[in-house]
């Protein structure tokens, strides 16, 4: 089911929430809402839904205007960060339960639920758990039973908001492949709110990034990530550090040092360049593109280490991957030598 959101706008009281969104989400998609906090991923949800009713912009499941189809009507799964289950309900209880509450003419036979809540047990890979009670569960385990409980009403799409958000980083890194996985057996139409920036990248076919409200880009994952839209999107996405550069001549200029970047069809004239720290390298003072520099700070992380350096031209701050091997102290000198970038006139 097509999900299509038309120029939508939301404000409560003095704020807005959401600000002229349009979106839409392919039948069949996992699509990501990825922004900072705030920044209105949990309103578009909720007016997706038929939680919230928007000020203006309408909201098409398919060809259907559903703008004011009420929530039950709607034909849609929820699942949220705390986890909602029935506290003295078993999971299999819990999992059947929108089936077993539906009126008489439209409830399938006591067998058929039982078989698709045998079917949704294995899916979720919850098999032997069926008799415990959630409290008898991990967090883990609980948001699975939550994803086949919201599942088991066979809904049109389903929306996530940050279900993995109060679990620890292991556990959330193996659901969101179960979900991927889950997700390929599905084809459900899916709408997942997370501020996880890997976790979205992982897991979506596509991202929408908001941020105050506005939708800033949409993109698959690699789109997002090598062809960022705006300097937010490329901060948001990943580490960078930004250089303020002159685009002149076909060049791109840092003072008196042409760098080697090509300026695409950037105008002339100021601009930012935004940097990962992975796309510099430490070179030889001799090199004519290199930027003299001196180190701040070093960081360990899990991946290798990082240095923060200080370019004596400008006083800019960048961050810089050390190779394995280097060995940089506090103060030292440094020479980089930018070897890819993005270029955003001012
Ligand atoms: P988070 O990641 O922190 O959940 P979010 O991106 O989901 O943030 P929203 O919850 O959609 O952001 O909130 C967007 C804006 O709307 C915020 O400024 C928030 O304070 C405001 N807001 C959301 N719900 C309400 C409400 N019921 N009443 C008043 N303001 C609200």
């Amino acid at each position: 089911m097509e999900i299509r959101v038309d120029h939508l706008s939301k404000e409560f009281a003095e704020t807005s929430a959401l600000r002229d969104v349009n979106l839409t989400v392919h039948t069949g998609e996992l699509m990501a809402l990825l922004g900072p906090s705030g920044s209105g991923k949990t309103t578009l949800l909720r007016v997706i839904a038929g939680l919230e009713m928007p000020n203006e912009g309408r909201i098409f499941f398919g060809q259907e205007d559903a703008t004011h189809v009420p929530v039950q009507k709607r034909g849609v799964g929820f699942v949220f960060q705390h986890y909602a289950l029935f506290r003295h309900m078993t999971v299999m209880e819990n999992i059947a339960y929108g089936l077993r509450v539906r009126p008489r003419t439209i409830r399938p036979p006591k067998t058929e639920i039982q078989a698709r809540v045998r079917r949704l047990l294995a899916l979720v890979q919850l098999e032997g758990l069926e008799n415990r009670y959630p409290a008898q569960l991990s967090g883990g385990q609980r948001q699975r039973v939550a994803l086949a409980r919201a599942l088991a009403v066979e809904p049109r799409v389903l929306l996530l908001d940050e279900p993995f958000g109060a679990l620890d980083a292991k556990v959330r890194k193996d659901l969101r492949r179960w979900l991927r996985e889950i997700h390929r057996h599905t084809g459900q139409t899916t709408v997942f709110v997370t501020h996880d920036q890997d976790e979205a990248l992982e897991l979506a076919d596509r991202v929408a990034i908001l941020k105050d409200g506005r939708i800033e880009q949409v993109g698959t994952p690699d789109e997002v990530h090598e062809e960022p839209a705006t300097p937010f999107v490329m901060s948001f996405i990943g580490d960078t550090s930004s250089l303020r550069v002159e685009v002149r001549q076909q060049a791109v200029w840092h003072g008196e040092i042409c760098l080697p970047i090509a300026p695409e069809d950037r105008p002339d004239g100021l601009a930012d360049l935004y940097i990962r720290p992975w796309d510099i390298r430490f070179v030889d003072g001799g090199d004519p593109a290199a930027l003299a520099g001196s180190i701040t700070a070093m960081r360990r992380s899990a991946l290798g280490h990082r240095a923060e350096i200080r370019v004596a031209s400008t006083g800019e701050t960048i961050e810089v991957d050390v190779p394995a091997g280097l060995r940089l102290g506090p103060a030292e000198a440094a020479f980089l030598k930018i070897m890819h970038g993005r270029i955003f006139p001012l």
